[in-house]
């Protein structure tokens, strides 16, 4: 027979009870196509394009595969023309694709073994409904297809390759196929897409990564079973009144894509602030990107957020995208924004407003899918009066501000980091410490930390490495934490008796894990006395 000769109705039969459809003799499905649009979607968005590409490849080519060795056990063919022809045609009548023949476009040498033009690719109009425009081509199930099912009838591997496609904006998609030894150099891209070894490079992707998050969640639990004060979910300490508030705020900025200001002294933590916002929000998938803004060279800062053309500048030899584009469809961390210079803060601008940025050295624009989060430990309002920081910006960026208070200002917080750092560093630098001295918890409380938690952090790490016995002295503290006992004060810090006496009291109580008994001993004062006390700071709020 011949291909023309197929007909639907034929090929298709309906058992009478219904639940069975064959086509061709063969069991089929009626699938709809959304449904295997989102199931594209999310292949993409679990396995990345390129594993996703391989698995929707490899699916179609089986599918071609099958269909055509139903085909030759089922129909008598008249010549192998007819069994070829017959493939585009199936595609059609499994309402895939409308295949057409092309006209002799591609006068390459030797001629194509097979050449169509498709309309109507149903892959293309998924890949637009639920994607967008793509920068590939994305008949990927239709080519495999193509593939698999010119391969079962040959039984020589031919190798299909789309190069106009309707889903990166061509009026038509056009396919080529050859024996795979007839492609030059231009197969290479496209044959790992046929292999396993492309799903498999996704899967170890992918299992990498649950890997790393599982090794961080059992530090995590390692750490909560030595550490008796727990941190947040989020693995930042906030036992104070203060920081409840920030995690609280976060967690609510973090649903909604707003741009936030975080604003705090240098060292409390702005960048864990951030994440947890990137972490909490509907881009967690999404790549988190961080620069401080500072650090970065004011001539190389444009090209380090906006990217640069190939030759736009001395030292630029090849075409590099910047940060907005790597961190599209997720979060980009600005911190130091208040280092970036005058004529920077205008772009910065212009790109928050368009969401669009054109790379150094090109003249089209490029849209960005980008929720901006800036930090700084800058009072930007008095730089703005001193006309260093442009108010636009200021405004564009502070639609949202976290203020994070200064440690000394969150002092419940600070025992309770400290034995998170403590069991950090332990593991780090291999020693097992346990805990502070009465003495030494009572100084790190009693310190101003003008370096904030990162100070805290450094000072604890020394600590771990210096100490002579199982847990930490006040000998083993630097020299500067020392000074800072009740009895001594710096100047301009004097606070009242009795807020001192409650903190000192506070203090020896946690440092004793909150063995009553054991902190009156060594207080030297009577067990009801600690009690009242402790009674009278919780009525008062104070007791965090
Ligand atoms: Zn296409």
């Amino acid at each position: 027979m011949r291909a023309a000769d197929l007909d639907l109705r034929e090929l298709l039969h309906f058992e009478p009870k219904g639940g069975v459809i064959r086509f061709g003799g063969q069991r089929v499905l009626l699938f709809d196509a959304v449904a295997l649009g989102i199931l594209r979607r999310e292949l993409i968005e679990t396995l990345g394009q390129t594993g996703a590409r391989g698995i929707l490849t490899r699916f179609g080519y089986a599918h071609g595969w099958r269909t055509a060795e139903t085909l030759r056990t089922e129909f008598p063919w008249q010549d192998e023309g007819e069994w070829k022809r017959a493939g585009g045609l199936l595609h059609t009548l499994q309402g895939l694709v409308v295949v057409a023949p092309a006209a002799r476009g591609s006068n390459v040498s030797p001629e194509p073994f097979a050449e169509s033009i498709w309309h109507e690719s149903y892959e293309a109009e998924q890949h637009l409904l639920h994607l967008g425009r793509a920068d590939d081509v994305v008949c990927w199930t239709l080519v495999g297809f193509a593939g698999g099912y010119l391969s079962c009838c040959n039984g020589r591997e031919i190798v299909c390759i789309e190069d106009r496609c309707r889903g990166k904006g061509d009026a038509v998609c056009h396919v080529v196929g050859r024996f795979r030894e007839d492609w030059g150099d231009e197969v290479s891209p496209h044959l790992p897409y046929y292999q396993k070894e492309c799903l498999d490079a996704a899967l170890a992707h992918v299992t990498g990564e649950l890997k790393r998050l599982e090794q961080r969640l059992r530090a995590r639990k390692k750490e909560l079973g030595r550490v008796a004060a727990l941190p947040d979910a989020s693995g930042i300490v906030a036992q104070s009144a203060g920081m409840q508030r920030v995690l609280d705020l976060a967690r609510r900025v973090a649903k909604v894509d707003s741009t936030v200001l975080v604003t705090g002294e240098s060292g409390v933590g702005k960048e864990r602030i951030a994440r947890l916002i990137h972490d909490e929000s509907p881009r967690t998938a999404g790549p988190f990107v961080a620069i401080n803004c500072g650090a970065v060279p004011e001539a190389l800062l444009e090209s380090e957020l906006f990217g640069h053309a190939k030759g736009a500048f001395t030292g630029a030899s090849q075409d590099r995208q910047g940060l907005f584009e790597a961190a599209n469809g997720g979060t980009l961390f600005l911190d130091e924004i208040g280092e970036v210079p005058p004529l920077m803060q205008v772009k910065l601008l212009r790109v928050l407003q368009e969401r669009e940025v054109r790379r150094v050295g090109e003249n089209k624009n490029r849209k960005v899918d980008v929720r901006v989060i800036a930090a700084t430990n800058r009072d930007l309002a008095a730089e703005i009066n001193a006309a260093r920081f442009r108010q636009d910006l200021y405004y564009r960026l502070r639609v949202v501000e976290l203020r994070i208070p200064p440690l000394r200002e969150r002092r419940d917080d600070i025992l309770p980091l400290a034995r998170v750092f403590l069991a950090e560093a332990g593991v780090r630098v291999g020693r097992r410490v346990t805990g502070f001295s009465p003495r030494a918890a009572n100084q790190l409380a009693r310190y101003g930390w003008p370096g904030n938690v990162r100070e805290l952090e450094n000072a604890i790490e020394r600590a771990v490495v210096l100490a002579r016995g199982s847990r930490i002295d006040e000998a083993d503290l630097p020299e500067e934490i020392g000074l800072a006992l009740p009895g001594a004060y710096a100047p301009g810090d004097v606070r009242a008796l009795d807020e001192v006496e409650r903190d000192y009291i506070l203090a020896v109580v946690r440092a004793n894990d909150g063995n009553k008994t054991q902190a009156a001993e060594q207080l030297k004062i009577g067990t009801a006395t600690l009690y009242r006390k402790l009674k009278q700071y919780e009525a008062s709020g104070g007791a965090g």
